[in-house]
């Protein structure tokens, strides 16, 4: 039994649809309240001074009308339903008004619910259209009044009149209740909306904090990379115990250099040497005695070549120095400097000073050679005449030397 009075009482819902679930609140809680009203008229008929069956009939008829468009509300006639009620609460002012046989404030004051009722159900056509209508009712009636067409009033106050009061006050309240309610909705779905939206920000922008983060470790974990790449690059093409290059870049180094002299028309000179005796350094003092005078010539000849030569161990104890834009003449001037530097160079040894010679063998291009190959061959073989001549001596390449070897 509750459960149903409840059900009548809730407002139909309409999924997806939160205008029209609002309109049909507020038509329901009209609808109640007129229906409460017509009971509480039909009693007081009943029980009051004045009884008229007809009057109750009407009530009874009116109460169950209501009922009537409860039902149509539920199925969703919302526009139908609240047009009805309209049109009925308008003609009930105005019978009511011309009954009275003047205008007076509680009764012509429900026009103004009829107004507010009409804006929220059917907008500013309805609010505009509702507004016309009462204001011509109003005119109407003065017009009727002045003319003496309406009944003297009657201005005997009784319990009506604070019924019509009271009702007024409440569905005035109501109203304005209601619209502050719709109101403070939308403020609260609008202020979650801001949050959220404030929340998905903050989040955007962590999100593009960690992206910068891990885009940064990425970059210095690249630059590490790079950096010991070009590490292993040159640990490749480097002599561990001389630092000096080796021959894997010798053959790339002497190859572009000889390119680039053709496309300059310029000279490039190759030295090859050859510490003397080597074998014997190693035998009379140790392996680690020969590695000190590797080193120690390894940067005597790098404190005697410019820049752009190249310098590389080219076998054991054998050197080879490409020197761009040189002639044989001034290589040979070169390996002359660097054959005395060496001669003077000793290593302390259980307080003895070691010393040792090397021999240079000369080529040039394009005097000797066309190519890298054969450039480095001529310079072996003027290296081998160095060696023949008694060594610590600089040879440059020349034509008997082909026909020797050959
Ligand atoms: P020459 O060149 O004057 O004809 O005589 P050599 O005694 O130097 O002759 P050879 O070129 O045959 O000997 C080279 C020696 O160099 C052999 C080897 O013991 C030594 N050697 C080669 N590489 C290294 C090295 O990395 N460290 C040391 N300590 N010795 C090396
Ligand atoms: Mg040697
Ligand atoms: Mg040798």
């Amino acid at each position: 039994m509750l459960n149903m009075i409840k059900q009548w009482f809730d407002p139909p819902m309409f999924e997806g649809d939160g205008e029209k679930t609002r309109q049909a609140a507020l038509l329901t809680a009209i609808l109640t309240a007129v229906w409460f009203y017509s009971v509480i008229l039909i009693l007081i008929e009943f029980f009051g001074e004045n009884f008229s069956i007809n009057l109750i009939l009407l009530n009874v008829f009116g109460s169950a009308f209501l009922l009537l468009l409860r039902k149509w509300l539920q199925r969703g006639n919302l526009i139908l339903v609240g047009g009805i009620l309209e049109i009925l609460a308008f003609v009930w002012i105005t019978l009511a008004a011309i009954n009275l046989g003047t205008i007076r404030t509680p009764t012509t004051g429900n026009y103004i619910v009829i107004v507010i009722v009409a804006g929220v159900l059917f907008g500013w056509k309805g609010f505009l259209f509702s507004t016309l209508a009462s204001s011509m009712a109003v005119l109407g009636l003065i017009v009727a009044e002045n003319a003496g067409l309406l009944p003297t009033p009657d201005y005997t106050v009784n319990l009506t009149q604070w019924f019509t009061y009271t009702g007024l006050f409440a569905v005035t309240g109501g109203l304005s209740l209601y619209a502050m309610r719709v109101m403070q909705r939308a403020l609260s779905r609008a202020e979650k909306e801001i949050a959220e939206r404030e929340r998905v920000e903050t989040e955007r922008k962590r999100a593009e904090e960690a992206l910068k983060d891990a885009n940064q470790q990425l970059r210095i974990h690249l630059a590490e990379i790079e950096q010991l790449q070009s590490e292993l690059r040159e640990q490749v093409l480097r002599d561990p115990l001389t630092g000096l290059y080796n021959r894997r870049y010798l053959d790339e180094a002497v190859t572009r250099e000889i390119a680039r002299s053709e496309r300059e028309g310029r000279h490039l000179s190759v030295i090859i040497s050859d510490i003397d005796y080597f074998k014997k350094v190693n035998d009379l003092y140790g392996h680690q005695v020969g590695d000190r005078f590797l080193v120690q010539i390894a940067s005597l000849l790098k404190a005697y070549v410019r820049g752009y030569d190249v310098v590389c161990r080219y076998g054991g104890e054998e050197f080879l120095l490409v020197l761009p834009g040189a002639d044989a003449t001034s290589a040979c001037k070169r390996a002359e400097i660097i054959r005395e530097k060496c001669a003077e160079l000793f290593i302390q040894y259980n307080g003895a000073n070691l010393q040792v010679t090397m021999s240079f063998g000369v080529a040039a291009y394009p005097t000797h050679g066309g190519t890298a190959e054969e450039v480095i061959l001529k310079a072996d073989q003027a290296l081998y005449r160095s060696k023949a001549a008694g060594r610590n001596c600089v040879t440059i390449w020349d034509e008997g030397m082909e026909q020797a070897s050959a």
